[in-house]
């Protein structure tokens, strides 16, 4: 397909910086020209025109950290201590989901992003079964994904078989748009042995299907501050400098690491994080949800780290919403340095596209720029809670709802248009999860 999207502000995200009255030009999977309209408008005369006046033309959002087979289980159980929330509500439900029901779970996230301007996920789940799964979901609701599967040390062989199994399905599957990523749980659920086997089961997969693009190591790390306890209560390993400088000794990060929270970080944490390339990935939601403590996203920018945005997983958020977050994400660095300087909206900006998309060692995406894949969203600015316009910028941060995403397009292919999804029908999605949901509690009482 050739179109042309015209009129309204284009974001870049990259060098050309901010074009009102802009046009963006997509061929194929592609974006072949950004620029000023009235220019555009003549080179491209024959292209299909997509109009956006008073709206904002931007790559699309990027969910650096999710668990999209989580939705079925949203609202089940909240406000409940961690453990508790886990060992009494979450885990028995989760022990009865199938296949099935993570595929369904997952095509309602996909849904419920996709409306919401994200076009790229990285989610972490069990890949328990090869048809029934997330990436599935993900390849046929017509979004970008990283699909992982999540390991812990009592089911080392039972890892080995699936991320194989899912490497070689799914990396690279549907013209580039899905691309795996091997996902150690937590330094406090995988030991110092696995931790370090994962990381060369990871190299020894880059080798194999590396052509396709990276394949990723995803973890969460220094969630809680009580992490190092956790770690020496399950391994007898001390932790005295820091969880990273535990990682780091085990030599396990590279640039592939994708960090989710981060939130209790040493100082030398963060000077081992930059040093080592390790990315970041920031969940204000999930961490004011779950009392988890703040994520200092400005510390680390400061020390060069890249800080991706996530909203985590449908049970600690309890939604897919990245415009949400990016709002979270600026107040909570203001209240906590008690600064209304900090992290600006054009930094939360960076970190919901351009960031995201480095953290993911995606470099195809997170900017509107010739010869980048055409994920791109349109924002409607035409709405009483965005009038009068000042900047876009701060427009989207602070005041911006998901409702207000217009049209959505995927490596070319447009997947929303008119607030509409046009991949699968939305009122079947629903009912699926509805069904699957009354069946997953009929099995909890058997
Ligand atoms: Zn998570």
């Amino acid at each position: 397909m050739e179109f042309i999207i015209l009129g309204g502000t284009v974001l870049t995200m990259g060098q050309a910086g901010r074009i009102r009255e802009g046009a963006v030009v997509v061929e194929d999977d592609r974006i072949i020209d950004v620029g000023p309209a009235d220019e555009l408008k003549t080179k491209y005369r024959r292209y299909e025109r997509l109009t956006a006046d008073k709206c904002v033309i931007m790559p699309g959002l990027i969910n650096a950290h999710q668990h999209i087979s989580m939705s079925l289980l949203r609202g089940y159980a909240d406000d409940y201590p961690l453990r508790e929330w886990l060992e009494e509500h979450i885990w028995p439900l989760e022990a009865k989901m199938t296949g099935y029901d993570m595929y369904v779970g997952s095509l309602l996230t996909c849904a419920e992003s996709l409306l919401g301007g994200v076009t790229t996920v990285n989610t972490m789940y069990h890949y328990a079964h090869p048809d029934w799964n997330e990436a599935r979901a993900i390849a046929e609701m017509g979004m970008r994904g990283v699909v992982g599967h999540v390991c812990f040390s009592w089911r080392r062989e039972e890892d080995r078989r699936a991320l194989e199994d899912l490497a070689k399905r799914w990396h690279g599957a549907e013209n580039g748009r899905i691309r795996v990523s091997v996902d150690p749980h937590a330094p406090y659920t995988v030991g110092p042995d696995y931790m370090v086997e994962l990381r060369r089961l990871t190299d020894e997969l880059n080798e194999r299907y590396g052509d396709k693009g990276p394949i990723t190591f995803h973890i969460h790390v220094a969630e809680t501050a009580d992490e190092p306890e956790k770690i020496k209560e399950a391994f007898g390993v001390e932790v005295r400098k820091g969880v990273f400088a535990y990682l780091d000794e085990l030599g396990v990060l590279k640039p592939d690491v994708v960090a989710a929270h981060c939130v209790a970080l040493t100082s030398q944490d963060i000077e081992i994080m930059a040093k080592r390339g390790v990315k970041a990935v920031h969940n204000p939601v999930s961490n004011m949800k779950l009392a988890s403590g703040i994520c200092p996203v400005v510390d680390l920018l400061r020390a060069g780290v890249v800080v991706g945005l996530g909203t985590d997983g449908p049970c600690s958020n309890n939604t897919a919403d990245m415009l949400e977050t990016m709002k979270f994400a600026a107040l909570l660095q203001k209240v906590a340095r008690g600064d209304p300087t900090a992290l600006p909206a054009e930094a939360v900006l960076k970190m919901a596209t351009l960031n995201g998309a480095m953290a993911l060692c995606w470099d195809e995406i997170g900017v509107i720029e010739p010869g980048k894949k055409a994920d791109i969203i349109v924002i409607d600015l035409k709405k009483p809670h965005l009038t009068p316009l000042y900047s876009e910028e701060s427009h989207l941060v602070y005041a911006a709802k998901s409702s207000d995403v217009k049209t959505v397009l995927v490596d070319g292919q447009i997947v929303v248009g008119d607030g509409e999804l046009k991949t699968m029908s939305l009122e079947k999605v629903m009912e699926m999860a509805e069904k699957a949901r009354e069946d997953l509690l009929s099995r909890l009482e058997e």
